[in-house]
């Protein structure tokens, strides 16, 4: 039923296929169909995409444009995704499982616009600083661009994370090599032609698919390469860091989560009960800010379980393509075994599952071979389990009641993460104490997923390494170089 398309490298502004004509299949999670045949990279192709991103840096006119030119490039970039805004979030509802309702209509596309003009904004507004040493000399600092940056993100919101670094790397007058994730490459493979439809010269956005292990180390330990920023997982972000260590790349990674939702026995339920919910269940869990961990206050245990167990089970599983979706399916089927792993793990050890666990029953006959997953539920009290710890990554929340303010800190700092952390109570002088005794990057306070482009985003502990967002991503992107002159005779 669907066409299968033909996805090519970007290379120097135009579309070119793998230099030994290899490709790999990329089906939909929907209903498991072959959707793409993309090409298969390898070191040459990188090497190509990194020569044409080095001529573009050392010798193109990117670098010579002024601030305002090249936002105003940027500025038309963002308007064009919003234009083909429909293809965009249709492309990763196929390919990612995505509702469409999140990636169209207010959601992840309008926010990838926002990435690039954002920074486009802001570029205009950097300034440098001056240090004078009274009158005998002055320092003066400028914020250069880095020179070839590869940007690296994975499968779970391909578009959104990708733009997400591409609107400050071209903004501070970078030019890129994006390896896309290749479970989902689809969006990501059109960001070359939308920037040259912007104007933006050949050989600064180059787009290279396939296997990270093969292109993408082809890439971070490129001796051409000079900034390497990654969003995936803990495991691949440190081979990373070690590949781009042979040149002193600058690096930056955000990696894995395993965040906890605390409830205490003053939040409104109202509110937190939905929160909770969508920070369990959004893009089907697959998120690395998820809260995955629900820690509640004993006192409130039933009330709360009462109302999150039954809004788990009105969720409305099924094709991303229906307005009514409340939740698609699981990327692959090897994510899949991953997350059933979990359920059958706490199974065995005798956890009680209170919602989910299982596939859907009555699946549409077009879709029963997706790999569909209910919101899924685990009474897990003891914070060392293994479904406490590691990151599962998909629909799957596990319950750990709790007694005090200090027990609950203890176990919200009991593992290797510190991407995020949610608190949910109405006693703002608790929330505070409780924000400041919690190892990670981000704390939302009565929400989840708030995000506001000027602040940093990045992970404590072995969430990260660095910071991204307003100045953070612009002095990731940038090096400063300070300058200093003799007055004095
Ligand atoms: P996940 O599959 O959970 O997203 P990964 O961290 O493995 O996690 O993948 C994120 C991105 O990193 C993908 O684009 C993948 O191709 C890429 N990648 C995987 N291994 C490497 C590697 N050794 N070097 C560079 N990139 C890699």
């Amino acid at each position: 039923m669907t066409n299968i398309r033909q996805v090519y490298n970007w290379i120097n502004g135009e579309y070119v296929p793998a230099s030994n004509g290899e490709t790999f299949d990329v089906t939909t999670p929907i209903s498991q169909e072959l959707i793409a045949e993309v090409s298969e990279s390898t070191q040459e192709d990188a090497d190509r995409a990194v020569a044409a991103a080095r001529e573009a840096f050392d010798n193109g006119p990117w670098g010579k444009l002024t601030v305002k030119e090249r936002s105003d490039k940027l500025r038309r970039m963002a308007e064009i995704i919003i234009e083909r805004a429909e293809e965009i979030g249709t492309l990763d509802a196929m390919d990612v499982g995505k509702p469409i309702r999140n990636t169209v209509q207010g959601g992840e596309v309008d926010r990838s616009a926002n990435n690039i003009s954002f920074f486009a904004d802001y570029a205009e507004m950097m300034h440098g600083e001056a240090f004078p040493m009274g009158k005998d000399y002055i320092n003066y600092t400028t914020y250069d661009p880095v020179g070839v940056s590869v940007l690296i993100t994975p499968w779970n919101i391909p578009f959104m994370l990708t733009t997400w670094k591409l609107g400050p790397a071209l903004a501070a007058g970078n030019t890129v090599v994006i390896k896309p994730p290749e479970v989902t490459p689809l969006s990501v493979a059109l960001l070359g032609e939308i920037a040259k439809e912007a104007g933006i010269p050949d050989g600064v956005v180059n787009i290279v698919h396939g296997k990270g292990g093969v292109v993408g180390n082809a890439l971070t330990s490129h001796e051409a390469v000079d900034l390497v920023s990654f969003t995936g997982s803990t495991k691949t972000g440190t081979i990373i860091q070690q590949s781009a260590a042979n040149t002193q790349k600058k690096v930056s990674v955000e990696l894995g989560g395993k965040a906890a939702d605390i409830i205490f026995s003053d939040a409104d339920l109202k509110k937190a009960v939905p929160g909770a919910i969508r920070a369990a269940y959004t893009n089907t869990g697959q998120v690395c800010l998820a809260g995955s961990r629900l820690l509640v206050q004993e006192d409130i245990l039933d009330a709360f379980l009462e109302a999150f167990v039954a809004e788990a089970k009105a969720f409305k599983v099924g094709d991303p393509n229906d307005v009514d979706t409340d939740m698609g399916p699981i990327v692959s089927e090897d994510q899949f075994q991953k997350v059933s792993s979990y359920i059958d793990w706490a199974k065995d050890n005798g956890l009680e599952i209170l919602a989910g666990g299982k596939r859907p029953d009555n699946l549409p006959e077009e879709i029963s071979e997706g790999y569909y997953l209910e919101p899924t539920i685990i009474l897990a009290p003891d914070p060392n389990s293994k479904i406490n710890q590691e990151e599962i990554f998909g629909p799957v929340v596990s319950v750990i009641p709790f007694q005090t303010e200090e027990e609950a800190i203890k176990i919200v700092n009991n593992s290797i993460y510190g991407l995020d952390g949610v608190i949910w109570t109405e006693n703002l002088a608790k929330a505070h104490r409780v924000a400041h005794e919690i190892k990670a990057g981000t704390i939302w306070i009565n929400d989840w997923f708030v995000r506001d482009l000027r602040v940093p985003f990045g992970g404590a502990k072995q969430s990260g390494n660095g910071r991204e967002g307003g100045r953070f991503s612009m002095e990731f992107f940038t090096e400063a170089k300070n300058i200093c002159i003799r007055i004095k005779d």
